[in-house]
């Protein structure tokens, strides 16, 4: 154990005080795991404003009448929360395989606390230490840090310039490095853009001769342009591939945290292994129940919120901007001579957007109609004024 001193001078930032109760210290000076060391943990900011799109979350105001159900089944759940819940959740998997429908039993779906749970589930059981994940960059964040978090090492695929995958250089790609797990998010998160079926059928191949795991990330499939283009329609006959969902998006669910996946039972059952006993709480299940019950009038925003990521591409095109295609409820664009500026700009007028990094581009959610205006009108001024 270093002594006060010494863990002073490691940390330099003179926070140790001596009381016992008083003592507060740093993240260098604790025995973190040496692979942790010097990593940040997720931190999209959360600044309280009055347009927020910078987390891809459904703005769109729940029905009444699907608060009035969650508070209902809800209540009744509380009756029985001196209970473990139902360990198994089976009336939640039969309404999940229900929704997905593709012939999808309850025996081929799995949940968990989001899908972020779903994905570090999936790096326990078919990662780990000497094991690897690859993704294609730019993708969605939480890959490399979920594989940190399960000492899978992390391999950063690449794209081409336009951000576009093809099958044969993510085969190629795949070939060179043998990846135990290949994570494919289509729409892609930040880019917004759908993988074609093609390329997805030809990692697979790739992927399931050395018996290695694909997951297709959908998080965002129903938004799509084309519904119908989606991994379920795969799965049969691949026992390798997993396609992940979530309730945090077309059904305006992020705060109760229920992501899925469906795949062969096989794949449920390996998770079993890693998950926690009764993870899914008797609250979240009676929520995701009432919501998926309710799911004609939840997804019935969908619609207005891809008008609205039309609405935008549409507007950026015409201010001389290059969003790219997008099958998400956001939108991704490029053609900033300053994404720094802009970002700040909008953010002093009460919008928030999220720039992940990429020269140029920023990436905006669909709002509700007057929050897309909002964003709009304000990008506008920015553009005529700071970027002609
Ligand atoms: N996958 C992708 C591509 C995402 O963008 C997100 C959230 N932004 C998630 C998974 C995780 O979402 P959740 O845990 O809320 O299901």
């Amino acid at each position: 154990m270093p002594d006060c001193e010494t863990r002073m001078r490691r940390t330099g930032l003179g926070r140790y005080t001596r009381g016992v109760t008083e003592t507060t210290t740093a993240l260098e000076a604790l025995p973190l795991r040496e692979d942790l060391r010097g990593r940040s943990p997720y931190g999209a900011p959360m600044i309280d404003v009055p347009v927020t799109l910078n987390v891809n979350e459904n703005t769109h105001p729940m029905p009444q009448e699907v608060i009035d159900a969650i508070t209902r089944d809800v209540a009744e759940a509380a009756v029985t929360l001196n209970r473990y819940p139902d360990r198994e959740f089976d009336t939640l998997r039969a309404e999940l395989a229900d929704y997905l429908g593709h012939g999808l039993t309850p025996e081929n779906i799995w949940a968990a606390n989001g899908s972020n749970e779903i994905l570090q589930q999936l790096m326990q059981v078919f990662g780990g230490p000497g094991r690897s994940v690859m993704s294609f960059a730019p993708t969605y964040s939480m890959y490399p840090l979920l594989a940190d978090g399960t000492n899978t090492a992390f391999i950063a695929g690449t794209r081409a310039a336009d951000y576009s995958l093809t099958a044969a250089s993510a085969v190629e790609q795949i070939e060179e490095h043998k990846p135990s797990i290949v994570i494919l998010c289509s729409p892609n998160n930040p880019t917004g853009t759908g993988l074609g079926l093609d390329v997805i059928e030809a990692v697979y191949d790739a992927v399931a001769a050395y018996n290695g795991i694909v997951v297709v990330d959908e998080a965002y499939a129903e938004f799509a342009q084309d519904r119908t283009q989606n991994a379920l329609t795969l799965l049969p006959g691949r026992p390798n591939l997993v396609v992940s969902r979530t309730m945090s998006k077309a059904f305006a669910l992020a705060g109760a945290r229920l992501g899925y996946f469906a795949a062969d039972p096989a794949v449920a059952d390996a998770v079993r292994l890693v998950r926690l006993p009764y993870h899914l709480s008797a609250v979240t299940q009676a929520t995701a129940i009432a919501a998926l019950r309710h799911r004609t009038q939840l997804l019935a925003n969908v619609d207005d919120i891809r008008a609205q990521r039309d609405r935008i591409v549409e507007h950026l095109t015409g201010l001389g901007l290059e969003p790219a295609v997008s099958d998400s409820n956001f939108v991704f664009f490029g053609g900033l001579k300053d994404e720094k500026a802009a970002w700040n700009y909008l953010l002093e007028r009460g919008v928030l957007v999220r720039d992940n990094g990429i020269p140029g581009y920023l990436r905006v959610t669909a709002g509700t109609e007057a929050e897309t205006s909002a964003f709009l009108d304000h990008l506008t001024d920015y553009v005529q004024t700071f970027e002609r």
